[in-house]
């Protein structure tokens, strides 16, 4: 998701050096990443550790975040590349718990390898990278169309399978077995899936990509942009329980079957939070109740 115009102005006071911004953004991403990192790493005080030097390396490359990114995104970027990079955690190039399940060819895309390369690539590759940035930028541009489609016509089942496709990179057999759906079917799917796609894009040197080029882009987008992660909101509404039925369904399914780390991190945080307002309602509730009491003493 692009950065908003609200969270722009948020990061040009934080650029500026202000301190409450800084805080407030701070308090805004800690839950979510906290939650992560906890999954990621045993000890507690190694997750706090390890968030704190995400922020210390946000505000040294806060400067290359593009509007089209969103910060989200960005921060777990870092984090996952500092987990891996100190804690050699292979799971930390899942995405998923289903992956720990089926371990087809799962977290084996070159993502985060392809990151590191972007950081260090000599001038000579900056125009390649500027083609790949566009393609990316189309791809991703008519990924998320399709998706829209799928999801006003609640056809969740065809989405779970794109998920579990491109997301999670299982095989269609797996696939199959996970949905309770014929195999034939996930690859009929996916190859109309990927021609659709293919077909719209207008770009001329994307004509001669074969169905394998293709598929290793998309995979590399849904690391990259994670365009079917429902958005923070509506995993709110799904914790308050507050979704249309087949909705609540689809994000139960991305929460606890595909077992997103990303969605259950702020899922967790989200919990956090309800809970402590909960605490504070009820804190505020007995000081009302009581404080006449206090004061006839
Ligand atoms: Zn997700």
């Amino acid at each position: 998701m692009p950065t908003t115009p609200a969270e722009q102005y948020l990061l040009d006071q934080i650029q500026q050096g202000d301190d409450r911004a800084w805080s407030q953004f701070i308090q805004r991403y800690n839950g979510r990443l906290l939650a992560y990192a906890r999954r990621q790493v045993s000890q507690p005080a190694d997750a706090e550790d390890i968030v704190q030097e995400v922020f210390i390396n946000f505000i040294r490359t806060m400067h290359t975040l593009r509007p089209e990114s969103s910060i989200e995104g960005f921060l777990f970027t870092i984090l996952r590349r500092k987990i891996i990079d100190t804690y050699r955690r292979k799971s930390a190039m899942r995405v998923g718990l289903i992956q720990d399940l089926y371990r087809s060819n799962c977290g084996q895309s070159d993502y985060l390898s392809g990151f590191q390369s972007t950081e260090s690539t000599a001038s000579s590759y900056a125009r390649r990278d500027e083609q790949k940035e566009t393609l990316s930028a189309a791809l991703a541009g008519e990924i998320l169309s399709l998706l829209g489609r799928i999801k006003t016509t609640l056809n969740f089942e065809h989405l779970k399978t794109i998920e579990l496709l491109f997301y999670c990179q299982l095989s269609n057999s797996d696939i199959a077995e996970t949905l309770k759906i014929d195999a034939r079917k996930v690859g009929v799917l996916k190859h109309r899936w990927i021609k659709q796609i293919h077909d719209n894009l207008t770009a001329a040197d994307t004509k001669d990509l074969s169905e394998a080029d293709m598929e290793g882009l998309l995979v590399q987008i849904w690391q990259q942009y994670r365009p079917s992660c429902p958005k923070r909101s509506t995993i709110g509404a799904f914790l308050l329980k507050t979704l249309e039925p087949e909705w609540q369904n689809y994000v139960d399914f991305h929460l606890n079957v595909l077992g997103c780390h990303f969605c259950q991190a702020n899922y967790q945080d989200l919990l956090e939070q309800n809970q402590q307002k909960g605490a504070d309602k009820l804190q505020q509730r007995i000081m009302q109740s009581t404080v006449g009491f206090l004061q006839k003493q």
